[in-house]
């Protein structure tokens, strides 16, 4: 099957090129050409199956007319290994867990998925380097080092606004060493991202060095982010509860893991509605309500993975729903909390329910209260373990958030960085230091 950029139908590539280009070459996003539904039989047995079984049905109905059958199910069943569970919370809402992997975020998913067909692709042109660069806000840089720590002939850059990540996500990608170079940079998330795009345009870098995105921009990365949609749905099954009506709610921030499960339902999976909840950087909110994207300058809050005035994704959404506004109002609805908001809802739900969210998760669990109706079931997406954020959860529900031995051993490392400001050319000339 072939990709093609939001910017251009016509501007076209193999699997394979887009996992390695990450960008279009005329800054499109990629998109799978066509969308194929999964057959009735698949949803009649999808309680009965594993969350393996599943995400090998999805990924080889997406990729398998470009890789093997059974490397590719290696590739799916190494990185779907930890338990996804769906837990009840209250009368009809659901805590989807994506917290039980390597990195106990989301991300471990599609940055595990990347990695290994990243190093699938290039174990055929051995030699060569490839160089991932990824900009991160907290979790993407674990998720992705961790991922690609010790893949032979990938090399990743990760780059971090200084001083806004937090301690734990800060030492889950400055120590481990061997494969992985952190780079500490003055400036915000946005700058971050600003010059890992403008080092894919540039000519010069391109010609010394392979270079691609881990960001949720990669179709590695975002597609398989789907599997655990499907698998939701299959533990809601199993459960015996209504399927007419379900509601995901998506703490949002650059809106790859919404617009895989919109994918999701484009592919048949029968889900009702999203909610896009949003912290303060609001913009696509205010898209919903206006018609307008407005980009802005990303605001700090204590949701801070999700802190993006322009969410790369967007594009994706406006090309799946043809750029109509009033069919993804359809589909999608939104809400934008307060840092002040978002801490009442986790301290309530502790003390009230004996469920301890995080940051970010709270933001979702929050727009299931005020918007779900009582006819749909709910599931909100908990996007990393609240010890992750354990200076700021503490904080909020006054009591100590025990940290599990695979964060402490992070801990443990040693922080080694590289300092830089966000100037382009410094960025630049760094690179080709390294070429
Ligand atoms: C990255 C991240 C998000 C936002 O996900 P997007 O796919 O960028 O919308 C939400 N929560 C956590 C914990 C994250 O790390």
């Amino acid at each position: 099957m072939e990709y093609y950029s939001t910017n251009d139908v016509n501007v076209k590539a193999t699997l394979k090129e887009a996992v390695v280009r990450g960008l279009a070459p005329d800054r499109g996003l990629f998109m799978p050409e066509r969308l194929t539904s999964l057959p009735q039989a698949f949803f009649n047995n999808i309680a009965n199956m594993s969350l393996q079984e599943i995400s090998f049905v999805i990924a080889n109905t997406l990729f398998g007319d470009d890789i093997d059958s059974e490397v590719l199910k290696d590739i799916v069943y190494d990185t779907m290994n930890f338990e996804i569970p769906l837990v009840y919370i209250n009368e009809n809402r659901y805590s989807l867990e994506l917290f039980h992997g390597p990195t106990l975020a989301f991300k471990d998913v599609g940055a595990r998925f990347m990695a290994r067909l990243l190093g699938h692709f290039n174990s055929k042109n051995s030699g060569t380097t490839v160089n991932v660069l990824v900009a991160t806000s907290g979790d993407t840089g674990s998720a992705v080092a961790n991922g690609f720590l010790g893949v032979p002939g990938v090399r990743v850059f990760v780059l971090y606004p200084q001083g806004k990540v937090s301690k734990i996500q800060e030492a889950q990608f400055t120590t481990l060493g061997q494969n992985i170079t952190a780079i500490e940079v003055n400036g915000t998330f946005d700058d971050c991202q600003a010059l890992v795009k403008n080092a894919f345009m540039d000519s010069d870098l391109n010609a010394a060095m392979k270079l691609t995105s881990a960001n949720s921009i990669n179709v590695a990365r975002f597609l398989p982010q789907m599997f655990y949609y499907f698998y939701a749905y299959a533990q809601l099954a199993k459960r015996g509860q209504d399927l007419n009506n379900i509601v995901f709610s998506v703490p949002s921030g650059n809106f790859g893991n919404i617009c895989a499960g919109l994918i999701g339902k484009a592919m048949g999976l029968p889900i009702k509605r999203f909610i896009a909840a949003n912290n303060r950087n609001d913009i696509f909110f205010k898209y919903l309500q206006t018609g307008k994207y407005e980009p802005k300058a990303s605001i700090s809050t204590i949701a801070n993975a999700m802190d993006v005035g322009d969410p790369s994704n967007f594009v994706r959404i406006l090309d799946l729903y043809k750029h109509s506004h009033s069919s993804i109002c359809a589909d999608i609805s939104g809400c934008t909390y307060t840092d002040e908001q978002i801490s009442e809802t986790l301290a309530t739900t502790y003390s009230k329910e004996g469920y301890l969210l995080d940051p970010h998760g709270a933001v979702a669990y929050r727009a299931l209260l005020e918007n779900l109706k009582s006819d749909e079931t709910g599931i909100f997406i908990e996007t990393a373990h609240p010890a992750k954020f354990k200076d700021t959860v503490e904080r909020i529900i006054s009591d100590n958030v025990v940290i599990p031995a695979r964060l402490e051993a992070f801990m443990k490392g040693k922080k080694e960085s590289v300092k830089m400001p966000a100037t382009f050319s410094i960025f630049k000339n760094y690179l080709l230091s390294k070429a």
